[in-house]
């Protein structure tokens, strides 16, 4: 297979100053369809943003787009097909958003606001911006003769965890098939500091239940005698974790855990990551450690029990002297490679019954963890591509969180997965006046075209 001349990159900066007013044009028109998949009263903007998602991908020159049905919202699924003989890539994006009813909007989120380089509006950075610019990288690619196949795979259920992701693909894994895949919806942590993530943390919920009573007592009658479920489940929690350091104390929850190593929290501290200003940013007071290396290590490679809420008793103002019949824990805890949530969840169970007899466990929700290369022909195709975009190495993070969409692809389309994300902080992911700018889909699209051009020169999956 013959590589690419480098004058076809030589052209790269010009195309991107050219194709800008018709992306801003086109990118416009996908924000101003609010896309709200957890919103009812927008079940009919879903058909409607993704057939101009289906648009979109024709006139960029796929040769083959269909909009598929599923059980919940359509997936878009657009193909730029050169060769069979040549590697193909499948990119995932989602074309679904957040709400957007926080009071701080400044501006109608669903009117796009160009402002200087910057693009106000839900969904522009998450994830109808990184779409686009992989799109107009695939589109460059094509044109000038790259050899390799793009798949844009384009959900629209990402934001309510993809209840229809799994059986879609379950059923057209063929139709999506490739060597390789891109995941385009991650962030950097600082402006000017490519970071590619390799890993996510899984999750697992569960609530527990205790009743001790019928109905509220008075302390006065009953108190010294009468159990109080709300204290007792405040003790489990003790017995669960340290909550100081946030410690796990069931035994066998950290056995199949694999720390991360001295080198890969070297990469994590290169992503720009300060733990002032990652204080700042939450607006979180004294943390459990302040040390940027542990906090690291702690919120992308270790697994987590966290209390979201002790509920029962008395709430109102004052103090009323009744004992509570009952009391719930709301638990999740964050899992990572290698820790399996079904098994998380039975060593848990059986640790809080060993502590309570009477309570009534019931599970939650779960996502399983991912873990990518973190070294390796493809990490080596992002970090060079980048560079060659960013002009910067990129660091190697993780994320703490979960896309629920990674584990299916993994599973249906065998394939190994990088994450190219685009976002940035100061984007405000799931926040009032959400953003995108131009820096970052530019960058993007030359990033996207030299990645693409870095693949098509690597052997075939087998
Ligand atoms: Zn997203």
């Amino acid at each position: 297979m013959t590589a690419v001349t480098p004058d076809v990159f030589a052209r790269l900066d010009s195309y991107v100053e050219k194709v800008r007013p018709e992306f801003e044009e086109k990118f416009a028109a996908l924000v101003e369809i609010p896309t709200i998949s957890m919103d009812p009263e927008h079940q009919a903007d879903m058909p409607r943003g993704a057939n101009l998602a289906a648009e979109l991908m024709r006139e960029a020159g796929a040769s083959e787009v269909d909009v598929i049905p599923t059980d919940g919202n359509p997936v878009i699924l657009g193909k730029f097909i050169t060769d069979p003989s040549h590697p193909t890539v499948t990119i995932y994006n989602h074309m679904d958003v957040q709400p957007a009813q926080e009071p701080e909007w400044t501006r109608e989120p669903f009117k796009f606001d160009k402002q200087g380089d910057r693009y106000f509006g839900r969904g522009t950075t998450d994830d109808k911006g990184p779409g686009m610019t992989a799109l107009y990288g695939a589109r460059y690619a094509i044109e000038n003769g790259i050899p390799i196949n793009i798949n844009l795979l384009w959900e629209m259920e990402e934001e309510i965890g993809s209840p229809s992701f799994d059986k879609f693909l379950k059923a057209n894994a063929a139709r999506a098939a490739c060597d390789s895949i891109i995941v385009s919806d991650t962030e950097w942590i600082a402006r000017g500091c490519p970071a590619i993530p390799y890993g996510l943390r899984g999750v697992q919920g569960l609530t527990v239940h205790l009743e001790t009573a019928a109905t509220d007592v008075h302390s006065g009658t009953a108190g010294g005698a009468a159990r109080n479920p709300i204290a007792e489940l405040g003790a489990l929690v003790n017995d669960c974790m340290d909550v100081k350091t946030g410690r796990v104390k069931i035994p066998g929850f950290y056995k199949d855990v694999v720390p991360p190593t001295k080198k890969e929290i070297d990469s994590f501290l290169k992503s720009g990551f300060t733990v002032k200003h990652f204080k700042q940013a939450l607006g979180l007071k004294k943390m459990r450690t302040e040390k940027a290396p542990e906090v690291l290590k702690r919120i992308f490679a270790m697994p987590t029990f966290e209390i979201h809420g002790l509920v029962g008793g008395y709430t109102g103002p004052g103090v009323k002297t009744v004992i509570p019949p009952r009391a719930e824990l709301k638990i999740t805890m964050r899992l990572v490679p290698k820790q399996k949530a079904e098994k998380i969840f039975k060593l848990v169970s059986k640790f809080i019954k060993s502590k309570i007899k009477d309570v009534v466990i019931k599970k939650e929700g779960s996502l399983e963890a991912y873990l990518g290369p973190f070294s390796g022909p493809l990490a080596d195709a992002g970090r060079r591509a980048m560079k060659f975009a960013f002009g910067k190495d990129p660091a190697f993070t993780r994320e703490g969180g979960s896309i629920g969409a990674v584990v299916t692809m993994e599973k249906y389309l065998k394939a190994p997965i990088l994450f190219l994300g685009l976002s940035l902080p100061e984007h405000g992911y799931h926040a009032p006046n959400e953003n995108f700018d131009w820096e970052q889909a530019s960058g993007g699209i030359k990033m996207f075209a030299k990645y693409f051009d870095e693949i098509s020169r690597m052997p075939r999956k087998k």
